[in-house]
């Protein structure tokens, strides 16, 4: 048993931001037995109800719930930064030719390091990934996330058409490959399999109908693709599914959107799509980074939210900057304020619970994305280098909004002190 002390904020309460409440406790404990909180309080009271525990002094900082990514591409770590082209002309030029390295299964074990190092360095303790379209690769992530201690949903890319030919597949193979990685890695420790095609572009119906097979067969496995990113790609995908009523409706018609889907970026949706993303009770990962990066748009947060679609944050590591859902949750307050009227007005604490407990809500993990009694002990302390502007902030907060406002603002990788995922401790590979 362990108690840690020390400043807590974390946004238990809600589903969706808008007016989220934000708990804060100044010298709080938390007792962890066994990866999970057991008691919550005053430390000084606390200490005294649990006598003779060890007590990890992280006073100075705060302690905040572990970040939750629900969209970072694996195989794009080296690409981050490519500046200065829309969507498809990005993925040509930078994204999938450096994927096409992956069939080499040590060039994929060197990225996969480089990849979880990211996650772990930035404070993501939960993160559904999209994985590689070589499925040796896939089981190099797997094998490097289980060792790291991250709670990571990933699988295998389906693509048959549309993309350089070393990335294309079969519907029948990518049958048995993912239904092979599954076996090997879903639900076991903290790894479970997503059904993951690129997207509609790159997917035929027949590849759809597969991925409708795996995710029947594989029993509470996840879905995520890519929707409404990109106009031209909107486009296209409408002249390849001429059929289908909308982006929305391709996956849809597959059977493929249930409450385990993640859709993300969905930056140009249609009320008809809202709100068959709604009743379906999926999820989109918005991608803000990424939707500025390559000038995909501004994502309509008020008509999601009106219209009652959940909502996490994603990095998309290589098109976002960064690992860091502090940044991603900084560019989502920036595009909103951008947006005027149409914009969602968003505060301090709904920042905080989309980096947090909306991801852990769309990822159907309910014991995960704030630091309550019972919930995994997965956190971060923050806590900036004597001097730097962030510690000055947190010295300086007026309140602890206040400070989590700062430590949005102004924080980053750099200021991730330590990271846990249930209880333990967790150091870059
Ligand atoms: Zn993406």
């Amino acid at each position: 048993m362990t108690i840690f002390r020390g400043t807590v904020l974390d946004t238990p309460d809600g589903t969706a931001p808008g007016g989220i409440r934000l708990r804060s406790e100044t010298d709080a404990a938390l007792v962890v037995v066994d990866g999970r909180i057991t008691a919550r309080g005053p430390f000084a009271e606390t200490l005294r109800a649990h006598p003779g525990h060890d007590v990890v002094d992280l006073r100075g900082g705060l302690i905040l719930p572990g970040l939750v990514d629900t969209h970072v591409h694996y195989p794009q770590v080296r690409v981050i930064g490519a500046l200065g082209l829309p969507l498809l002309q990005w993925l040509d030029e930078w994204a999938l030719p450096e994927e096409a390295r992956l069939e080499s299964t040590d060039y994929a074990r060197a990225v996969a390091e480089e990849f979880v190092r990211g996650l772990v360095s930035a404070g993501t303790t939960t993160a559904l990934v999209f994985g590689s379209h070589f499925a040796a690769a896939v089981d190099v992530l797997f094998e490097t996330a289980a060792r790291s201690g991250l709670r990571v949903t990933a699988g295998l890319v389906a693509s048959d058409r549309s993309l350089p030919e070393p990335l294309l597949t079969t519907p029948d193979r990518f049958y048995d490959e993912s239904t092979a990685l599954a076996e090997r890695w879903h639900g076991v420790g903290r790894t479970r399999y997503a059904v993951t095609p690129r997207f509609s572009y790159s997917a035929s119906d027949e590849m759809l109908d597969a991925c409708a097979s795996v995710l029947k067969d594989v029993d509470g496995a996840w879905f995520t693709s890519h929707v409404n990113e990109n106009v031209a790609e909107v486009t296209a995908v409408a002249q390849l599914f001429a059929a289908a009523e909308h982006y929305v409706g391709t996956y849809d018609r597959h059977g493929l959107l249930g409450s385990r889907a993640v859709l993300a970026h969905n930056v140009h949706a249609t009320d008809p799509e809202l709100d068959l993303l709604a009743g379906r009770g999926a999820s989109v990962s918005h991608c803000p980074t990424s939707n500025a990066s390559l000038g995909s748009g501004m994502f309509p947060m008020r008509r999601h939210v009106g219209q009652g679609v959940r909502i996490a944050l994603g990095s998309d590591v290589g098109a976002g900057t960064g690992f860091s859902m502090l940044k991603e949750a900084l560019q989502a307050y920036l595009v909103q304020q951008l947006l005027g009227p149409d914009g969602l007005p968003l505060t301090a604490p709904d920042l905080l619970h989309l980096a947090t407990r909306s991801g852990a809500l769309a990822l159907g993990l309910d014991d995960v994305g704030d630091l309550g009694v019972g919930k995994q002990f997965d956190a971060i302390w923050v806590r900036p280098a004597v001097g730097l502007p962030l510690d000055v902030g947190l010295r300086h907060a007026a309140s602890p909004e206040d400070a989590l406002a700062k430590t949005i603002a102004l924080g980053g990788p750099a200021d991730i002190a330590a990271v846990w995922v249930g209880g333990d401790r967790l150091t870059p590979p």
